[in-house]
């Protein structure tokens, strides 16, 4: 069951993307590769008074990094920069080591990707989006 609905969850971020598209009034924009995948993403946001008011990704790359970097916007935007650095490190700590029931449920829909901690090599496609977020907003 879990795992159907994650393939689900998956396949519908791939094939219908929110936010994948370009963002012309952008006031940040970062590349995030990872090389030993080929995903290859460029994030886009727009930051006015320290809240994320908009933002979007594009470029290419594997079902998980994509959809993780769709369900991350969706999550981020209308956020404060504190709001979500918090949600990124929450996510990178589920991917990594462990995180309470309430903080798994702050992550809503991103929170099926708690599996991949148990496939390394997919690892890096689950937190790329989120790492060039993190990058952008610590500058
Ligand atoms: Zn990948």
């Amino acid at each position: 069951m879990a795992s159907t609905f994650y393939n689900e969850v998956l396949t519908d971020h791939n094939i219908n993307p929110t936010h994948k598209h370009t963002l012309p009034d952008a006031n940040f924009k970062l590349q995030g590769v990872n090389p030993s995948c080929g995903d290859d993403i460029t994030l886009n946001l727009k930051v006015e008074d320290g809240i994320i008011v908009d933002g979007s990704y594009e470029g290419v790359g594997c079902a998980i990094s994509q959809a993780s970097a769709d369900m991350m916007l969706d999550l981020v935007i209308g956020k404060t920069k504190e709001e979500a650095l918090k949600l990124s490190d929450t996510f990178m700590r589920m991917i990594k080591s462990s995180v309470t029931e309430d903080e798994l449920d702050s992550l809503e829909e991103a929170s099926i990707l708690q599996d991949i901690s148990h496939m390394p090599a997919r690892v890096k496609c689950a937190v790329l989006g989120w790492r060039t977020l993190d990058e952008i907003l610590n500058k």
